[in-house]
């Protein structure tokens, strides 16, 4: 069947007539499908609703180059007048009719023939801070405008959470000379993302970067001028970062009938479709089932918004039917660190460490049935390419060898 012919064939419109495509949520997953289905030949209409007045922009710098001010802002670097996509910035969906195929805006109803939804995470709030002066979150430029100026007066601030957020967030800080505090209720740093082990060394980061870390501290509540632990004891602050996690933006598909998970995020299938007719679902507002890892993945990286679009645009022109199943990937720059991981493990994988945790560079690798399923990497980017191909192709390797660092990483692959 030809392109056309393929298009037509699902067209609602009819024989004839272009399909009308609406994207919803323009960050990384939004803007990449908008230019995935151009860049795969796709010629109906293309509009792209995001809820933020910005031109689109990347969130990975927000945390890093744009809070220190080195960068002014992370707007991507796609014309959208020439691949002809219709922006409609500032402007908030409220809610889907999949059967009359129209999605409700703050600026009246949109009409759609395949609409993907787009809408990212937003951050956990901590309760009772809502609306608390010197309260801040880190998701959009405008909070990372609003913290430069804090990093910038150098003030004592306490960060709640060492997640990954967190830990990016606090570098900066230190970076801007500010005093800083991190407060964990868990016992370690990325307490939902690592097991102890592997956490325990980057404990010493953040005392090394002069970061004071109180792990097992919940606060209690936050004053003007301070945050007051449920030990009882007061962290001077003059303002106050929360990172305690993101959860999926779906709120508004509240009765929509579009089936969502236990987090809150759209349960796609794994050509990245709802539980709705000819509406897709794409980056952190959605969960997949993975066939290579045995379980439903909710992913919160950037990679995912960049891989994702491109399966939904090739499932939209529709020739082929395109699976998603990739390897997770995402990469974190803390306390002068790189960090990278690849994969996705559980705690029965058998892991297996290169090099010293307490050195500049080390990496650790999760085998089942002595293939790689995971990998993460400090310091050690070569580690972390020659391991993403190993979990792809899931050659057998050599636990021994893997274990030594001064091999590469490749050269366990067994030939048996
Ligand atoms: P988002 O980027 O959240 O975009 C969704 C968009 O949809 C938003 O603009 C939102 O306003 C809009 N929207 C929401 N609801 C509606 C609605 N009802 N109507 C219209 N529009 C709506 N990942 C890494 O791998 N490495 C990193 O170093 C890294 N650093 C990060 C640093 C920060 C500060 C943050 C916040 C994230 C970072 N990430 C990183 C994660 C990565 O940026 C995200 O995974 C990625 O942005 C997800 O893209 P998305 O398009 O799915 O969602």
């Amino acid at each position: 069947m030809s392109e056309q012919t393929a298009q037509e064939g699902t067209s609602r419109g009819g024989a004839g007539q272009e399909r009308r495509v609406v994207v919803v949520g323009a960050g990384m997953a939004g803007v990449q499908t908008a230019v995935a289905l151009r860049e795969q030949g796709f010629t109906g209409t293309v509009t792209l609703i995001g809820a933020e007045p910005h031109q689109p922009y990347d969130r990975p710098p927000l945390s890093k180059a744009v809070l220190l001010g080195t960068s002014e802002g992370s707007a991507f670097d796609v014309d959208f007048d020439s691949l002809d996509i219709e922006l409609r910035l500032g402007c908030e969906a409220l809610g889907v009719r999949p059967a009359d195929h129209e999605l409700d805006t703050e600026s009246g109803p949109v009409p759609y023939d395949v609409l993907v939804l787009a809408t990212g995470a937003e951050p956990v709030r901590l309760p009772g801070t809502e609306g608390v002066p010197g309260v801040h979150l880190l998701r959009t430029l405008d909070d990372a405008e609003r913290l430069r100026p804090v990093l910038a007066r150098q003030h004592d601030i306490v960060v709640v959470g060492a997640g990954w957020i967190g830990a990016e967030f606090a570098t900066a800080a230190r970076e801007a000379g500010c005093a800083v505090t991190v407060v964990e209720a868990a016992d370690r740093p990325l307490a939902g993302a690592l097991p102890a082990e592997v956490a325990a060394p980057m404990t010493a980061w953040y005392a090394d970067s002069g970061t004071d870390l109180r792990t097992h501290a919940r606060v209690e509540r936050v004053e003007p001028g301070g945050v007051v632990l449920d030990d009882g004891s007061r962290l001077p602050a003059d303002a106050v970062v929360v990172g305690i996690g993101a959860r999926p933006a779906t709120g508004w598909l509240a009765g929509s009938g579009i089936e969502l998970g236990a987090h809150g995020e759209v349960v796609a299938d794994d050509h990245l479709r709802t539980s709705a007719g000819d509406v897709y679902a794409v980056g952190d507002c959605a969960s997949f089932p993975s066939a290579r890892y045995g379980t439903r993945l909710l992913v919160h990286h950037w990679d995912n918004a960049l891989q994702g679009p491109r399966t939904v645009a090739a499932n939209i022109l529709g020739e082929h039917a395109a699976v998603y199943d990739p390897v997770p990937y995402f990469w974190s720059e803390q306390f002068g660190r790189f960090v990278q991981y690849a994969g996705h493990h559980a705690a029965a994988d058998r892991m297996i460490w290169r090099g010293d945790p307490t050195g500049p560079a080390w990496s650790v690798c999760w085998l089942r049935d002595n293939r790689l399923v995971a990998l993460l990497a400090v310091g050690r980017p070569r580690d972390l390419a020659q391991g993403r191909r190993l979990i792809e192709s899931a050659h057998p390797l050599n636990p021994q060898s893997l274990s030594n660092p001064t091999l590469p990483l490749k050269s366990a692959v067994t030939t048996t």
